[in-house]
């Protein structure tokens, strides 16, 4: 759709047997935004992001990741060219330390396996001092620099969210994609996981595409809001405007 769409999806459909899930959907997320999804159960957003993420192939149209044609490249693939989507931290990753955990990120060696193996031990040994660097930056700037040597399975829901959050900044994200990251999170931590969020967008410049149940922490945090209802786009705009359409807030919000 524009020109500086980060991702830009095209007449996307998927169907589940009979069920149209996502129906001949266009939507985008501008650079340098943080794009809400919002819309009643049901209403493919989780299809959608699935889709942009590759773990669904579409029946039909397109995904464009920063220009390119990325429909039915799988998820790793998307992964190594930015697009990153948080996950809970997995319980093999509980007995590490919240540093630990950042510093597992996987990175892209280009060009490793053509280096001699003699030269191999004294590149990891760089390698590791770059990423220890770069996972006690990510630590301070999340703030959780009081509980780096702690066990990431001890940490609280809202510090092990930041936690997530703090991965995607290990490598070089063009877009972060948040499923209902609030969920489980109580206000006062979730109100330190927007004001992370926010700082990584405008200090950081990072773009986000999120899905949140969330309203009040939605209409904080993202402008545009995209509208979703029976796998299409029905409405975007700022969220104050999204609020004020009558027929969209009693169709799909209850009024
Ligand atoms: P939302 O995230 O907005 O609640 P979903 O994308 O999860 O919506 O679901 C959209 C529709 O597709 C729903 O009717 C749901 O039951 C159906 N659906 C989602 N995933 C599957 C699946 N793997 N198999 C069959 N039906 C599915
Ligand atoms: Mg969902």
């Amino acid at each position: 759709m524009s020109f500086d769409a980060v991702i830009d999806v095209r007449n996307v459909s998927k169907r589940f047997g009979g069920l149209t899930a996502v129906n001949n959907c266009s939507l985008s997320v501008q650079r340098g935004s943080i794009t809400g999804l919002i819309g009643p159960n049901g209403a493919g957003k989780s299809t959608l992001f699935n889709i942009v993420a590759g773990n669904i192939v579409p029946d039909s149209g397109q995904v464009l990741f920063d220009g390119q044609d990325v429909t039915g490249l799988a998820p790793h693939q998307l992964f190594r060219q930015g697009m990153l989507r948080t996950f809970q931290i997995a319980h093999e990753f509980s007995n590490m330390t919240a540093l630990e955990n950042l510093m597992m990120v996987p990175g892209d060696q280009p060009g490793e396996s053509l280096v001699d193996s003699w030269l191999r031990p004294r590149l990891v040994k760089a390698r590791e001092t770059e990423v220890r660097k770069k996972a006690l930056d990510v630590i301070d700037f999340l703030k959780l620099g009081h509980v780096r040597n702690e066990l990431a399975g001890n940490l609280s829901g809202g510090q092990k969210k930041l936690l997530e959050l703090g991965r995607t900044m290990m490598v070089d994200a063009k877009v972060v994609l948040l499923d209902e990251v609030a969920a489980g999170v109580n206000k006062t931590l979730l109100h330190d996981l927007a004001a992370n969020i926010e700082r990584m967008n405008k200090e950081l410049g990072y773009t986000f595409f999120v899905i949140e149940h969330d309203m009040d922490l939605i209409g904080r945090l993202c402008d545009p809001v995209i509208v979703m209802a029976q796998g299409e786009k029905i409405a975007e705009g700022p969220m104050s405007e999204i609020r004020a359409n009558a027929a969209i807030v009693e169709a799909y919000f209850g009024s």
